[in-house]
């Protein structure tokens, strides 16, 4: 992913990609009112362009009487419609800015709660701030620019160039960068893999949570990782806390979280303190609403929506992805004014329905092996009907089946205040999803389907 951004910078001069890192460097640590300032003016100029130049845009602000002059306020930006998933995959097209060529448009995929892929766009002129904003958070966590990579990753067409396997090893010594398919983690891709970091030795191990995991319980059982990163970076998928702590322990550095999506990179990101995680507030904003769109107060979980504020050429202003999350509303000890928020805790489709009508978050399942970290290696808790939960149990050799199996019912049972019924079966492998990570709970009767 780097590369590829690398490879988009080509024709920027070298002196002002240089000059805008130093920039984004110092913004973190704005004074909080100038901070504000320049979010606020960032607002008002994406919402502007998006009405006067992106034909969607202007016919769903204008269905609702907005006019780029009404938002007075930052308070008045919360009046602005939604803009759903949905909205995206039927009207792509139309959220482009009138003008904007072809080449200026980077398109992408990200597989959608639904298993149909959403397509957005890319603004080829974000690139360096793209790529700034990656720097400066591999710099907090103290990798420097040019350290070298691993990266484990769902793979496409695009990147496979760059799979360790299949590029000499001078070419990433001298690119710095090697990258290992998530989807091909059989035992004898993870042992060759194993074996070629123990020379490459990276400084940054970047990967899926679920896969890092995968990996790093092979090590374990097979002679340890060999090398010592100076941060192993777990994204795209909520982090849990006991996969956190199988990969700091194998590879002996600290994991940080980082929140970002295919849609929009970098929303936020741990600190070296790893009390939350800053927003990267110079470049989007971060609201969280209820259910039915009303702004939540900081603390509050609920739905993200984000507002891109540099791409340009198909923005994506309040928008909503789907996650879950709640803003923080301490600052930061570092000294750092970016605004924080919490770690996201899942995605909007985990959220269970009981035959009640009442929910709850897929989460709760979760916590439950939090006990059990040393009898289950894998598991996923799926809803399949309104009142039937399938648990898939992958056990450790360790494993006390009958205990497990009995200690799950009774919990599950619980949760659901005895709604539901729970089969356990245990299973050898969980299958990934499509897009290669893994789903630890899923259901089939969710709400927000939208
Ligand atoms: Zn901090």
């Amino acid at each position: 992913m780097l590369f590829r951004w690398l490879w988009t910078l080509k024709h920027v001069p070298q002196r002002e990609v240089i000059s805008t890192l130093q920039q984004i460097r110092r913004t973190q640590w704005m004074p909080p009112e100038q901070l504000e300032e320049l979010n606020w003016e960032k607002t008002r100029r994406i919402v502007s362009h998006a009405y006067q130049h992106c034909p969607y845009y202007r016919q769903k602000y204008g269905a609702v009487g907005f006019e780029p002059g009404d938002l007075k306020r930052p308070e008045d930006f919360s009046k602005l419609p939604i803009l759903t998933k949905t909205e995206v995959r039927e009207h792509l097209d139309e959220m482009v800015a009138e003008g904007t060529k072809a080449s200026a448009l980077l398109t992408r995929f990200t597989g959608g709660s639904t298993g149909v892929p959403l397509k957005v766009y890319h603004d080829r002129r974000a690139a360096l701030p793209t790529w700034c904003l990656h720097q400066r958070t591999t710099e907090r966590w103290g990798v420097k620019m040019g350290d070298k990579t691993a990266h484990i990753w769902g793979l496409n067409r695009l990147n496979e160039q760059y799979l360790y396997d299949r590029q000499s090893a001078l070419r990433q010594f001298i690119s710095n960068y090697a990258l290992f398919s998530a989807f091909e983690m059989t035992v004898e891709q993870m042992q060759r893999f194993a074996q070629f970091l123990r020379s490459f030795r990276p400084s940054l191990v970047i990967g899926y949570a679920s896969a890092m995991t995968a990996f790093a319980r092979y090590l374990e059982e097979n002679g340890g990782a060999g090398f010592r990163p100076k941060a192993m970076w777990l994204t795209s998928e909520p982090t849990h806390d006991f996969q956190r702590e199988v990969v700091e322990r194998v590879f002996g550095a600290p994991v940080y979280d980082q929140y970002g999506s295919v849609e929009i990179h970098h929303y936020a990101v741990e600190c070296g303190l790893r009390d939350g995680l800053h927003i990267d507030y110079d470049f989007r904003k971060v609201e969280v609403v209820d259910q039915e769109g009303m702004v939540l107060p900081r603390g509050d979980e609920g739905q993200i929506i984000v507002t891109d504020f540099v791409n340009f050429a198909a923005p994506l202003i309040r928008y909503r992805n789907e996650d879950m999350g709640r803003l923080l509303t301490n600052q930061c000890a570092c000294g750092r004014s970016l605004p924080m928020m919490g770690k996201v805790t899942g995605r909007i489709y985990d959220m269970f329905v009981l035959p009640d009508g009442s929910q709850i978050y897929g989460h709760r399942f979760t916590t439950f092996f939090y006990d059990y970290v040393e009898q289950v290696q894998a598991f996923q808790v799926h809803q399949t009907a309104r009142d039937r939960i399938l648990v898939k149990i992958v056990p450790t050799e360790r494993c006390n089946r009958e205990k497990v199996a009995a200690m799950a019912d009774q919990m599950f049972r619980e949760y659901t205040r005895g709604q539901v019924a729970f089969e356990v079966q245990f299973v050898d492998d969980i299958p990934k999803e499509a897009s290669g990570k893994y789903r630890f709970t899923k259901s089939d009767v969710s709400l927000q389907r939208r």
